[in-house]
Order: C-alpha cells, then structure tokens, then sequence
C-alpha cells in the first residue's frame, strides 16, 4: 500500500477565494442589476508592456527557426537575464552578486513554497503575522509547522503586525531558525525602513537564524530611502536567500518567471557543526527538480530592463499606485484608518468600531457593492482588518470611493 504524507492532512483547506467568491455570487443572484467592484483582486489587470511582447515575439521567432532552435535551457536560468538583473537590481545599489548565485525561476511561489526542500524538518520557524499563506502552507507539508492548536501551528513563531507596532514585528526574544520576512508586505501594504531591516539582519547573525526575504513587490517603492533588497544591509548575504516577481513588476502572472537569490557566503548547520553552502544544495535541487524556465519568458523578463522597458514598466507601476493613492484619499476621507499603499499595491484598513473583518466585508458588499478580501484570512492578526488592492481599473476605484464615501459618511 502507498501510503501518503500525512502532514497534507493536518492542511485545513483554505476557503478563503472560495467563500469570497461564494458571498459574491449570493449577491450577484439576489441583485441582479448590481454592479459589483471588485477591489480585492490579487491579480494584475494591465496587458505586458510592447518591449516585453516583441521581445517575446522574437524569441517565438528564434523558436520556430531550425538554427536558432532552443530545447532545454540552464536549470539556473539563462545568463543573458542573470546579468541584467545583477546590473539592472543590485549594483545600482551597491549590491555585488555572481551570476551563480542567481536562480530564475517560474515565480516566487513555487521557490517560497520549495526553499524548504534544502532545511531539515524540525527547524523552527518565525513568520509576521499576518501573512502570504505559502510560507506557512508548504512548512506545514513537510511536517516543520508542528500540529494546529487554536488557530496557530505549535511549531511555529508568530510575531504580529499590527496599527500598534506600525507593522514592523518586534524582533523576537528567542532564537527562531528560519524567518520569514515580506517588504513591501502582503497583505499589509506596509515596508520595512533600512534601520529596522538592519535590526533583522543583526539578529540573524546573533542568532545564526536564516531570513527568507520575499522582495515580490519592490518595483512598487516609490520612497528612496526604503530598501528594494535584505542584501543592501552590510552581513546580508550570510544570512538571507531573497525572492523576486515578475508578477507584478511587469504583469508576468500568467507569463511566469521570477528569480531566487542564493548567496555563495550564505550557509546552513550540520549537526556535527560543519556547514554547508545553501547555494549548492538550491543547486542541486534546481538540478533535479526543475527543468528551467521557458526562454520565452526569460527574454520578455530580460526585455524590462532595457531603457524602454524600463520606462514601460514604471508607467503600469505609476497607474497602479495612482489607483492606490485614490483609494487611500477616498477612504481617509470617509473617515477610515488607512495603511500601506504608498509603497505597495495593497491598502490595509482597520474596520470601523471594532467590526469582525468578515462582517464589514458583507456590510461593504451589501451596501457599497464593493468587494475587499477579510483580513482574518491572512493570519490571526489580520482579524479586524480588510485589504484592498490597486489592480483594478482606475474608474472603477474612483466609482468605488464614491459608493463608499456615500455609505460611510
Ligand atoms: N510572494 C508574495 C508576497 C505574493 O503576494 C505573491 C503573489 O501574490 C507571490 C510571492 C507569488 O508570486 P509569483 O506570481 O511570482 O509566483
């Protein structure tokens, strides 16, 4: 008999999208000439950029020729996009990195969701809550997140963000052994300032801790003195492995393609006490495990970073945050409690009188025909908020801040 991983047993399903999608359409059904807006899409809605779709275009080209024909790709990636990201992301800021200690990928998930693969089963781990589900999900699947007790895994650290401590966890008072850290943050729509990330990197030197810093949404930072990268903090590479997107920098969510960043200096424990190199053991995991991302995909990455690329990009970015400015505007106006969306695409709101987070998404739909995602399904601290997202379209937001400006006020 096979026998299975029990560990995806003890995975509560995530109903959240779900049960969403299920209020919605009970309303849709019982109001037949509403019109709802949506504002808690997680995708993106703007099309790739021209610099992305001809260079697509002719890596199509290239494909179909017999001479320039490309079968199987690097594992790591190719290393006409390594270079551009290490010239483009880092060493504008002052960040030297190998082209060997870049991973590309199909997307940040999979790679959050696979770091694991490298850390033995019982490390201990730390997350901000709340928090992007995947960290947690794929912990609990090899058996590291413990067993679910109250609503949390016993296994694991959770260091709450709230309003009180403006998002930025407290650095914890034990020893964790794997961190992770997401700025700019899902959901909050928070960052991280370079002094308190330099609290972070300090600690895990102290404390021999590894970071898993998820930088999916550093395109949108639009404040100068806010880091894009963990390793612009002296001591970073010896402890952090950083994810990128192109999911949102460059709408590349149905494309696929992102990147891993595996520092040479960065190792992990043995029991005995040697250690070991996690860029080599991501490397053999990569090997066996992955087959490369498609060349496709990986010129169109490539393509964001020439000069019109570049300027493309930054404009769908510009849209999305003028969206998120509207929003943030409409929603303080109506007296809310806003955060994030400065330097994010996500808009964090404190629900008014101490309501449940689900209660206020029914009431918002209800009475505004507006949709939010309950923050109470990001993690227990998320209860009592709800997020908004920028990705729609900017009539829409403006309509919705109307809709809701007439409710609330
Ligand atoms: N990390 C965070 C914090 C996210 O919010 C998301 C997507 O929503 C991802 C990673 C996944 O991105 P990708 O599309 O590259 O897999």
């Amino acid at each position: 008999m096979a026998l299975v991983n029990e560990h995806f047993l003890k995975l509560p399903d995530n109903y959240l999208f779900s049960d969403i999608a299920k209020k919605v359409n009970t309303f849709k059904v019982t109001h037949p000439k509403s019109n709802v807006i949506s504002l808690g899409i997680g995708d993106v809605t703007r099309p790739l950029c021209p610099a992305v779709v001809e260079a697509m275009h002719k890596a199509v080209d290239e494909m179909a020729n017999q001479k320039t024909f490309r079968g199987y790709g690097p594992e790591q990636g190719y290393d006409f996009l390594a270079e551009a990201i290490i010239k483009n992301d880092f060493a504008p800021r002052g960040v030297h990195l190998e082209a060997s200690e870049i991973f590309i990928s199909d997307g940040a998930k999979s790679d959050t969701g696979n770091i694991g693969d490298i850390l033995r089963h019982d490390n201990s781990i730390g997350v901000t809550d709340p928090i992007y589900p995947v960290y947690i999900d794929s912990n609990v699947m090899c058996g590291r997140a413990g067993i679910l007790e109250d609503g949390k895994w016993s296994n694991v650290v959770y260091m709450p963000c709230t309003s009180e401590n403006n998002f930025v966890p407290a650095i914890p008072d034990q020893r964790i052994d794997i961190i992770y850290l997401c700025y700019p943050n899902n959901p909050t729509g928070t960052v991280i300032s370079k002094e308190e990330l330099k609290k972070w990197v300090h600690y895990a030197l102290t404390n021999d801790t590894l970071i898993m810093y998820d930088a999916a949404y550093e395109a949108f930072i639009q404040d100068p003195a806010i880091p894009h990268s963990i390793y612009e903090i002296k001591g970073a590479k010896k402890v952090a492995i950083e994810f990128h997107s192109y999911s949102k920098t460059a709408g590349f969510t149905g494309v696929r393609c992102g990147y891993t960043v595996v520092p040479k200096e960065l190792t992990a424990g043995r029991l005995t006490g040697e250690r070991i190199s996690l860029n080599r053991l991501w490397n053999r995991r990569q090997c066996t495990k992955f087959n490369g991302t498609s060349y496709i995909s990986q010129r169109g990455a490539e393509a964001i970073y020439t000069p019109e690329g570049k300027m493309q990009i930054k404009e769908t970015i510009q849209y999305y945050m003028n969206n998120a400015r509207i929003m943030r505007e409409g929603l303080k106006d109506v007296g809310l409690q806003v955060y994030g969306g400065e330097n994010a695409p996500y808009i964090w709101v404190k629900t008014p009188n101490g309501k449940s987070s689900w209660k206020f998404f029914d009431e918002m739909l209800y009475e505004a025909n507006v949709v939010c995602t309950p923050g109470v399904g990001f993690g227990p601290s998320g209860e009592g908020y709800i997020r908004l997202t920028a990705f729609g379209d900017t009539d829409n937001c403006k309509e919705a801040m109307r809709r809701l400006s007439k409710w609330l006020k």
